[in-house]
């Protein structure tokens, strides 16, 4: 199965990274790699740059000419971390003096036992925060405040300062070495896997952020969070011209993704769909105008008329005390607009931002830092790959299926446009009725994972190390997936029973999360070097659980979706990447023009989004939707308090596509599973072209689409 749109936002989410990747954690947002420089905004010492001079000549005479090069490098990564309080010229000359690793025995001998206690201790710092979080994660009883205070702990937030206070990070500093992305993507595919272990480990060490600074960044994304957070707006109050209203009553849609979703919903009612489609368009286009009245956000008390954006006095009561919901205005309500609070939140994170710039010499922007260090594909590639999409040819032919299936012109709102769903073989009591009969409780779905791995073309042993290597869990939620992070620890499944039995959706997700633990098992203890575990980023471990997902009918000794079954989810999926490309695009050119204007209003920076939306709008949407200037590519809250992290959603959809077709070429899952799963967290391309033998693209994603289409398209009469 293919990522679909409405999946990959929960799934790729912020919050959810640890959970379904075990991550090391030490590398927190903003501690990935970059290469300082002499000259950066550290305090220059007046010692050092004699105390190098003098360390160089001494070392190399001691170990060597043919070791200069790399006590020169050691030094200035030292150096450029060093601050007054981490001593004097004596303490820096006796701390490199006693840490240079100065033969390749010695050198050994540190990187080994380096790599064993950093496993130790993202293992055991992995294995608290799974235990302190029992509680909230799983159905065993009442949460208790204090059981939220052990969830909200991370025993791991001050490591990177202690380790800078005890001088462990020195000593890797002086020993391994720093990494600029264009290193890594050009000479990456020549490096040994130790090499590669090595960049890795110094990389945890390769930014050194004052505490006030984290703090600034915390709170800045705390406050946006909230913000959106509380953003709901109560649909019974919404009324149309004619005072009806569409939506029925209670309906509280948080901005966007409730708004988005009910568009989505909006599809099968035949009857007043099309009119609340209109209506949710015409609110998401106030609230990114904030012309919204602000007296209509979160609050029930209000009907408001969003065409002409009257606001009254609720003719109608139905909050039911609902927390958050303002009380009742005695007079009539003003509308006065929503104060461009939106754009003023979004500007506290960039100035957050901009306050680890000085820190960040080799990626000075949060720009940089987001795609040289986190995501490792420069901005360029990944503006070109979503251009890619956005200007396919295959766009307009999706856009003409859809009209052809909807009976209508295209309007703004179906860039959400989710009617390319199969009617399954079977139904959905059927399927449950099938599921609950194998899976009555979790213990019976546990004992059939070695089964369920050979249908998947483990082979008998594997499959029954990797049941052995995953423990099942009852769920408090709806399921998920918590790998370990050392060898000693198992992965951890997290699903859902009823009290009947496992339902068909409690089994499509378990299956889902399997994937993930099979992922989690093989990239932590299948792999040479443990400070590679795990895969590039979260986009690829949700891509390999996709593939587990995609047969879960034959895992239940069901018929396979058929082949227009699995064309219409393809164009779901295009259709969905080719929406959220442009929606990426918004968020890359706004945080630019911030750092154009560092010094914008919150109205500045309003008039700027809506600019940047229409633009984008106008070249790649306008063409298919015959209307131009709309503004609906600026709603996500993503772009609010994420610090732009929307481009990760396109590319998730392009590497499912690339794993996906990989999958098929092979012609079974288990080994290959293994051989991908093996590759370790490398970059991107590299990961990427060990297991398909291509860099990441939209290749695989549009020669899909293609063939989708035409299986597709004798069919299209018969909507
Ligand atoms: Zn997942």
């Amino acid at each position: 199965m293919r990522i679909r749109l409405s999946s990959i936002f929960s799934i790729i989410g912020l919050s959810l990274t640890l959970v379904t990747q075990a991550v090391p954690l030490p590398r927190s947002m903003e501690s990935r790699p970059a290469q300082q420089q002499e000259g950066g905004a550290q305090e220059v010492l007046p010692w050092m740059k004699d105390s190098i001079r003098k360390m160089e000549t001494e070392l190399a005479t001691k170990y060597g000419e043919a070791e200069r090069a790399r006590i020169k490098r050691g030094l200035q990564q030292v150096a450029s971390f060093w601050r007054e309080r981490d001593g004097d010229a004596a303490a820096f000359e006796e701390f490199v003096r006693a840490s240079f690793a100065g033969d390749q025995a010695s050198l050994d001998t540190m990187f080994n036992r380096f790599e064993r206690n950093l496993e130790q201790l993202d293992g055991h710092m992995h294995e608290i925060n799974r235990e302190f979080n029992n509680q909230s994660d799983l159905d065993v009883g009442e949460i208790l405040p204090f059981d939220e205070k052990f969830a909200g702990y991370d025993p791991s937030a001050h490591v990177i300062d202690d380790f800078f206070q005890n001088k462990i990070a020195f000593i890797v500093l002086l020993n391994f070495p720093l990494t600029t992305l264009d290193e890594r993507l050009t000479e990456g595919d020549k490096w040994s896997r130790r090499e590669w272990a090595e960049v890795r480990l110094a990389q945890r060490f390769s930014k050194r952020l004052p505490a006030d600074v984290n703090l600034s960044i915390s709170q800045a994304a705390a406050e946006a969070g909230r913000y959106i957070s509380e953003y709901n707006i109560w649909m019974h109050h919404v009324i149309d011209n004619d005072g009806k209203r569409l939506f029925p009553s209670g309906l509280r849609l948080l901005s966007h993704w409730n708004l988005r979703d009910e568009i989505k919903a909006d599809y099968s009612d035949q009857q007043t769909g099309l009119a609340k489609q209109r209506a949710i368009q015409q609110v998401m286009e106030r609230i990114v105008t904030q012309t919204i009245p602000a007296v209509v956000v979160n609050n029930p008390h209000v009907d408001w008329n969003p065409y002409t954006n009257e606001v009254r006095r609720a003719a109608v009561e139905d909050a039911g005390g609902a927390a958050g919901a303002s009380a009742a205005p005695d007079t009539s309500p003003a509308n006065a607009p929503e104060p461009d609070t939106r754009y003023g939140k979004l500007l506290l994170t960039f100035q957050a931002s901009r306050k680890a710039d000085p820190f960040s010499p080799t990626a000075p922007t949060l720009i940089a830092r987001r795609f040289n260090e986190n995501r490792e594909i420069p901005e360029e590639r990944m503006k070109q790959m979503l251009e890619q999409v956005l200007s396919s040819p295959l766009v307009p032919q999706v856009a003409r299926l859809i009209e052809s299936r909807t009976g209508r012109p295209l309007e703004p709102f179906d860039i959400w446009y989710n009617g390319f769903r199969a009617r399954g073989a079977y139904t959905e009591a059927q399927l449950d009725e099938a599921v609950a009969k194998r899976y009555p409780t979790a213990e019976a779905y546990k004992k059939d994972i070695p089964n369920l791995l050979a249908k998947l073309g483990f082979t008998k042993e594997r499959a029954q190390y990797l049941a052995d290597n995953i423990i099942v869990d009852p769920a408090r939620g709806s399921g998920h997936a918590m790998g370990a992070a050392m060898r000693a620890e198992k992965a951890h499944l997290r699903t859902r029973v009823e009290k009947g039995g496992m339902n068909y959706k409690g089994f499509n997700i378990a299956v889902h999360e399997m994937g993930h633990n099979v992922e989690q098992t093989f990239s932590l203890n299948n792999i040479d070097h443990t400070l590679l575990q795990g895969v590039p980023n979260t986009a690829f471990t949700e891509a390999l659980a996709f593939v587990f997902q995609g047969h879960d009918l034959e895992l239940l000794g069901l018929s396979k979706p058929d082949a227009q079954s699995q064309a219409l989810k393809t164009l779901n999926d295009f259709w969905g990447t080719y929406e959220i490309s442009g929606v990426a695009l918004v968020d890359m050119a706004v945080w630019h023009w911030m750092y154009d204007h560092p010094s914008a209003t919150p109205a500045e920076l309003k008039q700027a989004t809506i600019e940047i939306s229409k633009d984008i709008w106008n070249k790649y949407y306008a063409p298919v939707f015959k209307r131009r200037d709309v503004v609906l590519l600026g709603i996500y809250s993503h772009m609010i308090d994420a610090f732009l992290y929307l481009p990760d959603y396109p590319i998730g959809h392009m590497i499912a596509f690339q794993i996906e077709e990989q999958m098929e070429r092979a012609g079974n899952v288990g080994p290959e599973f293994e051989r991908m799963a093996t590759v370790g967290s490398v970059t991107p391309d590299l990961w990427m072209k060990k297991a398909t033998g291509a860099p990441v693209g939209p290749e695989a994603l549009l020669a899909a689409t293609k063939k989708a289409l035409t299986e597709i398209g004798g069919t299209t009469k018969r909507e």
